[in-house]
């Protein structure tokens, strides 16, 4: 099989060989591994190429025809697509392009909908919620009082009854769905009817599920919640790089908010990648690739489980699972991510609900199927991925055993090459 993608890295090859080198190793190491951080992607040649596109150079300070730059004509074209694209995508109302990243662009919809010490409702980190939903090291928790909810201690999932009964107590100005390691799909509708109970703002972090809410995979919040953030590089495989979608009557608090609210000139390379990546995401192939992801994601949740692994909330509806390994092995997660790291297989370690452990060594991995399902692996190749998980866990102490491992991945790997 040929790789689908090049890099073109000519001149820097020539040039500047320690960045050069650097970068290749780093490709080489993405084709050769199994890749199960349920937050990364790989990005697509059109992507690739606008981002690295000399828009880069522009300032454009504003947003399209109302510019404090001079020159922006071009500029105003590529970005009116995205948004153009972006809202036809998601159903959305209003969409500003501009925010450099999810934690940014989180920022931006608090600044816009709340006033410094306000009261809002986000899910906890250690049970699925990010930094960004009221962690108390971050903005979002030293800012704004946070009371967070958490998930239920029996099926570790959501429990709505449990969150209305709260949010009538706490009164929140804002209440935050969408998480970075949740497994289970979101009731979105029943959040609105919560919100709209209680007299909340009802907002949507959907930064992991994006692909599988554009693509009709999962319930897009977007045509009906006033705010929704999400970066574009995660299942929506653009970019590094985030958005956020409003209602009409947020539209202005929301473009004020990102500029000049929090950031200065927008990256309008990286904005022509999104375009670039929303318009991929509209293809019937798109669909097929987040039905897949989700196909993938419960044949390797199944496999493990069969396997002796116990997984969180017992499976997975989306592109992620969390792992147990801490129960079903003995491991710790900080060692198992080390385990596998060994064998060229990528995970992240993290906090399972109720964690008794610490989050710097917890209880968990944390896994996912986007980057082996956009390189073309389907439900058999899951199966040896369980397998592979399963060995280098089981010799997470034999570094041999570990490096022998490798090999075999890498062949594994090469038979579904991506870039050149
Ligand atoms: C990844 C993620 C973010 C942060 O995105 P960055 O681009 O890393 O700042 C925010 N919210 C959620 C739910 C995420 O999963």
């Amino acid at each position: 099989m040929d790789a689908k993608y090049e890099m073109h890295l000519n001149y820097l090859k020539e040039h500047d060989k320690l960045i050069f080198d650097a970068i290749e190793a780093e490709k080489k190491r993405q084709m050769d591994g199994i890749e199960l951080i349920p937050s990364e992607n790989l990005v697509s040649q059109g992507v690739l190429e606008a981002m690295g596109s000399i828009p880069t150079n522009k300032y454009s300070e504003g947003y399209p025809g109302k510019r404090y730059y001079g020159g922006n004509e071009h500029i105003d074209i590529i970005e009116s697509e995205a948004i153009a694209r972006l809202k036809k995508l998601f159903g959305a109302e209003h969409a500003n392009v501009q925010p450099n990243s999810g934690s940014p662009a989180n920022m931006a919809a608090y600044y816009a909908l709340m006033n410094y010490g306000d009261t809002f409702m986000g899910l906890k980190l250690t049970e699925g919620g990010h930094l960004t939903h009221g962690h108390p090291v971050n903005f979002s928790g030293k800012y704004y009082n946070c009371v967070q909810y958490g998930l239920d201690k029996e099926t570790e999932m959501l429990d709505y009854d449990a969150i209305l009964k709260q949010a009538k107590e706490v009164k929140p100005k804002l209440i935050l769905s969408g998480y970075t390691a949740y497994p289970r799909e979101i009731d979105f509708k029943r959040f609105r009817e919560i919100c709209d109970e209680v007299g909340a703002f009802c907002m949507a972090d959907i930064a992991h599920i994006a692909g599988l809410c554009a693509a009709g995979v999962h319930e897009n919040p977007a045509p009906y919640f006033d705010v929704v953030t999400t970066t574009t590089h995660k299942t929506l495989r653009g970019p590094r790089s985030a958005v956020i979608m409003c209602k009409e009557e947020f539209a202005e608090k929301i473009d004020k908010a990102v500029f000049p609210g929090l950031q200065g000139g927008p990256h309008e390379h990286t904005i022509a990648a999104k375009a670039v990546a929303f318009e991929e995401a509209a293809q019937p192939e798109f669909k097929e690739y987040a039905k897949q992801i989700v196909k993938n994601a419960k044949t390797l949740a199944e496999e493990l489980m069969s396997q002796g692994l116990r997984l969180v909330s017992n499976g997975t509806d989306n592109h992620l699972m969390l792992v147990d390994v801490f129960k079903s092995k003995e491991i710790t997660g900080k060692d198992a991510e080390h385990a596998l790291e060994l064998a060229a297989i990528y995970c992240n370690k993290n906090t399972i609900p109720f964690d008794t452990r610490s989050p710097w060594n917890p209880s968990g991995i944390r896994i996912g199927t986007p980057v082996l399902t956009t390189r073309g692996m389907k439900e058999s190749e899951m199966k040896e991925v369980a397998s592979f998980i399963v060995k280098a866990l089981d010799a997470h102490s034999d570094e041999a055993k570990l490096a022998a491992i490798k090999k075999d991945v890498k062949a594994f790997c090469d038979q579904f090459p991506f870039y050149k």
